[in-house]
């Protein structure tokens, strides 16, 4: 950090002296001395090293814009599945939630416009693999398996995997999914741990239905198309909320971490949206947007 700063700090000399270079025949500076000029960049120098020593957050938004690590310049584009409350979901025609708050966050501190595509789960996840976003903000949890295809940010938030079942289903504990037919979402984390083999601690695929999106793996359990869903708990309650007759059961499938998927490779947008969620974890942001949609 101190590094790249330091290094920036030279380019942006670097072109003063440059353009001082360069506009020498015009009448202001051509009277001039080179050793003036000299005398002024060296003072120009320390004030910038002692600026660098004063401001602790004051780079990400010009490290980025200076790199144009984006795909689109001056647009931070993100892609999603706004099927998940409380991280992204529709509020009439526009894409709310956490995940959309914090991007919006994100995007002000890069001095980017944010740009939200919405899209199935696992369309989203490969957006940034194939370069049509920039990010993939979708309460997507970290496995090693993704990583292996796409690099994560730090983690901002936890997801817990759990289980919804009818009010009077015999299901009551993980132990009871066993040859239950399990409805999930296409491609998230509850389709691939209850597709494996029970010899890895999954139920098989044969026992799993997916669907390609929450809410419609939670109709199809109301109308008696599946026996319980595996699903991220926020979204779970907010499904359970809105559908009477359906409950969480009391048991913990999975804790998980959500983090800011990139095009693996992408380090400088990487560094550039770690040290933004990092301000905003530390000036309270995040905490505060989390607040407005997790209410414990
Ligand atoms: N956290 C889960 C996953 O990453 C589900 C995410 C989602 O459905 N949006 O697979």
């Amino acid at each position: 950090m101190k590094v790249n700063r330091k290094w920036i700090a030279a380019l942006v000399i670097g072109a003063m002296v440059f353009g001082a270079g360069c506009s020498s025949s015009t009448e202001e500076t051509s009277t001039e001395s080179a050793a003036q000029t000299q005398e002024e960049t060296t003072e120009e120098a320390a004030e910038e090293e002692v600026q660098e020593e004063v401001a602790e957050n004051d780079t990400t938004s010009e490290e980025v814009a200076a790199e144009n690590v984006t795909l689109e310049e001056g647009m931070l584009i993100m892609s999603t599945n706004a099927t998940f409350p409380p991280y992204e979901y529709y509020d009439g025609d526009t894409i709310v939630g956490i995940d959309a708050d914090v991007a919006a966050a994100i995007a002000d501190k890069m001095g980017l416009t944010l740009q939200i595509n919405d899209m199935e789960f696992d369309s989203a996840l490969a957006a940034v693999q194939t370069g049509q976003a920039d990010m993939v903000m979708a309460g997507v949890t970290v496995t090693p398996e993704r990583e292996e295809n796409m690099d994560f940010t730090n983690s901002y938030a936890t997801g817990v995997q759990v289980v919804i079942v009818p009010e009077d289903s015999d299901i009551t504990s993980i132990d009871d999914l066993q040859g239950k037919l399990i409805g999930v979402q296409q491609g998230t984390t509850g389709d691939i741990y209850c597709s494996d083999t029970p010899e890895n601690g999954g139920y098989g695929e044969e026992n799993v239905q997916k669907f390609s999106s929450g809410p419609l793996a939670v109709e199809a359990l109301k109308n008696g198309q599946v026996d319980c869903v595996v699903i991220d708990n926020e979204p779970a309650k907010a499904y359970v909320e809105a559908n009477p007759g359906l409950k969480i059961l009391d048991t913990e499938f999975a804790v998980e971490d959500y983090a800011i998927g990139v095009a693996k490779g992408n380090d400088a947008l990487l560094d550039a949206l770690n040290n933004a969620l990092e301000e905003l974890e530390s000036d309270g942001t995040l905490d505060k947007i989390i607040g407005e949609y997790i209410h414990e």
